[in-house]
């Protein structure tokens, strides 16, 4: 049953991405949905949340009403924003040079580092790992 569901939920993700007119941009970067498909529901989440904003950062937690200060509990430098964390954060420098060589990385850097590695990054930092 669960396997008739996943391959009903692929062939209709398919059928939608070859007769949808829009996702202009997601069909230039993406050969078709497999991708999707083929990522755990916790690392969408997380690629989600970290292109958004939308994710336990003390940003958005202090935004929401979660938590009262923003700074990074990593650096102490300043605001915990996903463009912080991804890029900016000293403290997890020497992550993101064992996985892409460089950093800090910009917001346009960071737009072009494949989905894969922001997922291997975010599970390095430690930061989502609830107790
Ligand atoms: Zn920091």
């Amino acid at each position: 049953m669960r396997t008739e569901a996943r391959v009903w939920a692929h062939g209709e993700q398919q059928r939608l991405w070859t007769e949808n007119s829009t996702c202009r941009q997601a069909k230039m970067f993406l050969k078709g949905p497999d991708l999707a498909v083929s990522i755990e529901r916790r690392d969408m989440h997380y690629l989600v949340g970290l292109k958004t904003g939308h994710v336990a950062l003390n940003r958005h937690l202090k935004l929401v009403g979660i938590k009262d200060n923003s700074i990074c509990p990593l650096s102490s430098e300043e605001e915990e924003t996903a463009l912080h964390f991804l890029g900016q954060c000293p403290a997890l420098a020497t992550i993101w040079k064992r996985i892409l060589g460089m950093h800090p990385l910009t917001a346009l850097e960071l737009g072009k580092v494949k989905f894969f590695n922001l997922i291997r990054f975010a599970h390095s930092s430690g930061r989502f790992i609830t107790p």
